[in-house]
């Protein structure tokens, strides 16, 4: 096994500069236990920085990344063990009361369920994440057909944001909580390209700005 010579070198950088000036907060949050404002499921594309865009220091977010972001229905019994087992320790042991789903626009995710969803006889030979992007099907089933490919894969994108917060209500825990007002459920939508963020609010995505 060879450590790339990036993986050293940007480990270092960290080490002197970043640890070193930080390292009071580092030390601080290691002796206690986390306290996480916000849990944020994501997608695992490189280009989401959620660090970044809401200034997160350590121990800020509590991180669920997965393909396309999806939160599996209670349904998908094979498929929704991880993202629950997270949210279950965020809600239950951190009693973190922000969740966040943060979509985007340009996910590999959503654009290969499209086409795979759209062209039922698809013979690539992805087995895992064929299986994995099923659970967009319901989505799917929205896509209105007058809309361009690109306009029916960003439909796809957001509709599947509203999904997952659907299917967060199926799972008991996560629903009494939300109804005694002790979870707040967040729908994002990041564009890559302009920076611009979009909540979803009464079941359309408006600006958030
Ligand atoms: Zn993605």
């Amino acid at each position: 096994m060879e450590i790339p010579k990036f993986l050293i070198e940007r480990y270092q950088f960290w080490k002197k500069n970043t640890f070193e000036n930080y390292k009071d907060i580092y030390q601080q949050a290691s002796k206690n236990v986390q306290k996480p404002i916000a849990m944020i499921i994501t997608c695992c594309d490189s280009r989401i920085l959620e660090n970044t865009i809401f200034g997160g220091s350590i121990g800020d977010y509590f991180i669920h990344r997965n393909i396309a972001n999806i939160v599996p229905s209670k349904n998908d019994k094979n498929q929704n063990i991880q993202t629950l087992s997270a949210i279950e320790y965020a809600l239950k042991v951190l009693k973190i009361q922000n969740l966040i789903i943060l979509g985007h626009s340009n996910c590999g995710g959503v654009a290969h369920s499209y086409k795979t969803l759209l062209d039922k006889n698809n013979t690539n030979d992805f087995e895992y994440i064929n299986q994995w992007v099923s659970c967009l099907q319901n989505s799917y089933s929205k896509i209105p057909n007058d809309f361009s490919e690109t306009e029916k894969i960003t439909f796809l994108e957001q509709e599947n944001i509203k999904q997952s917060i659907k299917n967060l209500r199926e799972y008991d825990f996560i629903d009494k909580l939300i109804n005694e007002n002790k979870l707040n459920v967040i729908g994002l939508w990041y564009q890559i390209n302009s920076g611009l963020i979009k909540i979803l609010d009464n079941n359309s995505f408006i600006d958030l700005d």
